[in-house]
């Protein structure tokens, strides 16, 4: 079974499906046993999933705005 640190050496190997099954297993494994390396690896995937998308536009807020706006219940037609 890998350990902690091992964990952290192959987070990114895991997270691009370059492990072997025999290692992602034991990654799964130990996540399951181990709640800090379980968030350790959600957070490098939140990480890489920002990173990875296109900058925010500035008409995003007012758009987010609307929807909350929409979906408030008792709001507008009542
Ligand atoms: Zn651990």
């Amino acid at each position: 079974m890998i350990n902690c640190e091992q964990l952290t050496g192959v987070v990114t190997d895991y997270m691009e499906g370059r492990l072997g099954l025999r290692l992602r297993f034991e990654m799964v494994m130990h996540m399951a046993m181990c709640p800090p390396c379980r968030a350790y690896v959600q957070q490098m995937r939140l990480t890489a999933r920002l990173a990875a998308a296109a900058p925010v536009e500035p008409a995003d807020a007012a758009v987010a705005a609307k929807v909350e706006q929409a979906l408030r219940p008792g709001g507008g037609d009542g």
